[in-house]
């Protein structure tokens, strides 16, 4: 991938462009967060495992602090969370963790066909390894059917890994429907929430949820720094460590603790916990005006994923007759991804949309939009007008 100049940050009348609509990708650290990782890199450098002496007393008990707040978010116990470098190895961990521990019951598993990478590689690995993986398909607006996934269990199944919210699509599924079938039949369900913690509620209690992957840097952390949930009763899940050594958070990961990035993410789940009802009022109503001004403008516009169950301030749209890397092209003033943006060359459509059953011209058309904390209205309308802008001028030199 070609890397721009630093040059190309600029202004367009009061907005810095490009204009940052990629929050699905990462976000900026909230300066509130920004000021507790500071402080804590200036202040407080004690290693959290030395129980000699004040430096590692304070950094283990802003440490406890943190864990307090992730476990906060998502109606966990503090004890309940582990710390890790973020929801890759969240996934990884509570993947290929419960397989080891599991291995007796049965060796199946089974997870949606929208997967992030970070289940679908470990998933594939295991498959390798002589699990049967199976792949339970979302219906056409990027949602999982219960009852197909009721299907999908058997006696052997160990565990089900959906995630929460679909990071191409912000579609979101059906967590509570999908724990309680889990309980019936006792499987574990883990839930990847690295883009739904934080902007949608979630209590792994109510949800049925007994292991769940949360990221830093989707929720205006630092990136490098996650959680995994690891239930501790009714049941208490096992699980075996992927990393070893001085047998740091339980046991489950061990490595001397990053205590500020730890401390930044439960700054963010505290503001994220706290503001989370207004943010997505204002955001959802940001993302429908955005919309709005799209189709208003636009014939050929198509809404992938459900159009209710998302998360607020995320789009993705496909526009008939255009491709995604001509769009993305021309609109170098947004900062804005096609689907498949990461995992395949800008001429693949993307394998989350043609799961949806896109035919391929729709699919190869996809554009990401991604609002966040900082989003204006006035980016939210510039971003409408060059859209609007860059397709009609793409599909008129089509034309012609
Ligand atoms: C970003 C993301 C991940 C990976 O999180 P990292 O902290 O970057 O490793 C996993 N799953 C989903 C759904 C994501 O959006």
């Amino acid at each position: 991938m070609r890397i721009p100049a630093r040059e190309t940050l600029s202004r367009s009348g009061t907005l810095q462009t490009p204009v940052y609509l990629d929050h699905a990708a990462t976000t900026p650290v909230d300066e509130r967060v920004l000021a507790r990782l500071v402080e804590v890199l200036r202040t407080h450098f004690g290693n959290p495992a030395s129980n000699t002496h004040a430096y590692g007393w304070a950094a283990a008990r802003l440490v406890e602090e943190a864990r307090e707040e992730v476990a906060g978010l998502i109606g966990a116990t503090a004890r309940e969370i582990v710390f890790t470098s973020g929801a890759t190895e969240s996934n990884n961990l509570a993947l290929r963790g419960v397989a080891e521990r599991y291995a007796g019951k049965g060796r199946r598993m089974v997870i949606s066909n929208v997967e992030h990478a970070s289940v679908a590689a470990p998933a594939a690995r295991l498959e390798r390894e002589g699990w049967r993986v199976t792949r339970v398909p979302v219906g056409p607006d990027g949602v999982l059917e219960p009852a197909a996934l009721t299907a999908a269990l058997t006696p052997q199944t160990v565990l089900v890994s959906v995630l929460a919210a679909q990071n191409e699509l912000g579609t979101l599924q059906p967590v509570r429907e999908i724990g309680r079938l889990c309980k019936e039949r006792g499987v574990l369900f883990h839930a990847d929430a690295a883009q739904a913690a934080g902007k949608v509620p979630l209590d792994v209690a109510a949800d049925g949820i007994d292991l769940l992957s949360l990221s830093g840097h989707k929720i205006y952390a630092p990136k490098g720094v996650g959680a995994l949930y690891v239930r501790r009763r009714d049941p208490r899940v096992a699980l075996s460590p992927l990393q070893e050594g001085g047998g740091q958070e339980r046991g489950l990961r061990a490595g001397t603790l990053n205590v500020p990035g730890i401390v930044a993410l439960g700054e963010a789940c505290r503001l994220a916990r706290q503001e989370m009802a207004a943010e997505g009022v204002r955001l959802a109503r940001l993302r429908d005006r955005l919309l709005a001004a799209v189709t208003g403008a636009l014939e050929g516009v198509h809404l992938n994923g459900c159009p209710r169950r998302r998360l607020p301030g995320y789009l993705n749209f496909s526009f008939a007759g255009v491709r995604a890397h001509r769009l993305l092209g021309a609109l170098t003033v947004l900062a804005v991804s096609s689907s498949s943006a990461c995992s395949s060359s800008a001429t693949e459509p993307s394998p989350i949309l043609t799961a949806l059953g896109l035919p391929e011209e729709l699919a190869r058309a996809s554009l990401r939009v991604s609002l966040g904390r900082f989003t204006t209205q006035e980016e939210v309308d510039f971003a409408a007008e060059r859209i609007v802008a860059v397709v009609t001028d793409l599909r008129r030199e089509a034309a012609g």
